[in-house]
């Protein structure tokens, strides 16, 4: 099977749902900051000793958003499984940024990949590290080879000013002890992380640290092969929200999204592939970019079920 020609066939199979007849809509908040064309659709894929291949926009730079939640959490796990006592493991079946379960549940939230889960994630870091957003960023270029990896200070401010609904999770959290460092300085690595600019095949070659069970490119290891399955895991139940289950059907891989529209997906021992395309779906998970991935694995049988 050829890679670049499995990717241009993948593309068509999702190009009719990349235009407006596909459905879904940029996110508003980010409309006012980025300049690209919300039809963009880009697929990269790497494989596990490093070969990357791409189509479409598979160069064009966009914010990862919440996938930098699954990077956050492994360097968490990588200095400390303490992590565990500020968030769960368990899907919430509610949107992304909700509020409901964090009061019933004491103020720890139901996942690491839910916005008040990796706020609790980036606390736990500022609190091991002294630092957060630093080591993310380090860890996504040392993994992609990529210096143009960095945070772009647009988006950085877009999300501090639409910082409302965040603040709020962070200081219910920091009520409830959860959160135990200053909520401003939490917030403000939380949207450094969001605000990381990459590319296609920058965010798969970094994600193939989930693909080769915790070990990173130069052969060391950030997550042991146990705490990768875990990782990995957790991805496949809740890293595409509350849409975790219909995802798991119709793509049946981890993976991870952001409301820039990037997905993130592990085929553990093989490859990743990284999708962008930026109308989103109610859920916030992009709509062309889970075409792509359902055409991915039903053309290739690359899942891992
Ligand atoms: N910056 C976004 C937010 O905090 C990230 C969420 C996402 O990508 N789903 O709401």
């Amino acid at each position: 099977m050829d890679v670049n020609e499995v990717l241009d066939e993948v593309l068509a199979a999702a190009k009719h749902h990349s235009g407006q007849s596909g459905g879904g809509e940029l996110a508003p908040y980010l409309r006012e900051a980025v300049g690209y064309d919300p039809d963009s659709i880009g697929i990269a894929l790497a494989t596990v000793d490093g070969d990357v291949h791409g189509a479409g926009a598979w160069r064009d730079r966009f914010s990862i958003q919440s996938v930098s939640k699954v990077f956050t959490l492994a360097l968490a796990l990588s200095t400390s499984d303490q992590v565990w006592r500020q968030v769960g493991r368990e899907p919430s079946g509610d949107p992304f940024n909700s509020f409901v379960l964090l009061e019933y549940e004491n103020g720890v939230p139901r996942n690491p990949f839910i916005n008040a889960g990796a706020l609790a994630v980036t606390d736990h870091l500022l609190s091991t590290l002294g630092e957060s957003s630093g080591p993310v960023l380090d860890l996504l270029r040392a993994e992609s080879t990529s210096a143009e990896v960095a945070v772009d200070p647009a988006i950085t401010s877009v999300e501090q000013r639409h910082r409302h609904r965040a603040a709020a999770l962070a200081h219910v959290m920091a009520e409830y002890g959860t959160l135990r460092q200053d909520v401003d300085l939490v917030l403000d690595h939380y949207f450094r992380q969001c605000a990381i600019t990459m590319d296609c095949a920058e965010l798969a070659l970094a994600g193939l640290v989930f693909a080769r069970h915790g070990a990173r490119r130069d052969g060391s290891r950030l997550l042991t092969a146990s705490q990768s399955k875990q990782v990995n895991a957790l991805l496949l139940t809740c890293g595409t929200y509350d849409a975790a289950g219909e995802f798991a059907y119709r793509v049946g891989l981890p993976a991870k999204s952001g409301v820039s529209g990037a997905i993130l997906a592990v085929v553990p021992q093989r490859c990743t592939v990284c999708v962008w395309s930026p109308r989103l779906d109610a859920k916030g998970n992009s709509v062309a970019g889970t075409a792509a991935l359902e055409a991915f694995t039903s053309l290739t049988g690359w899942s891992v079920f």
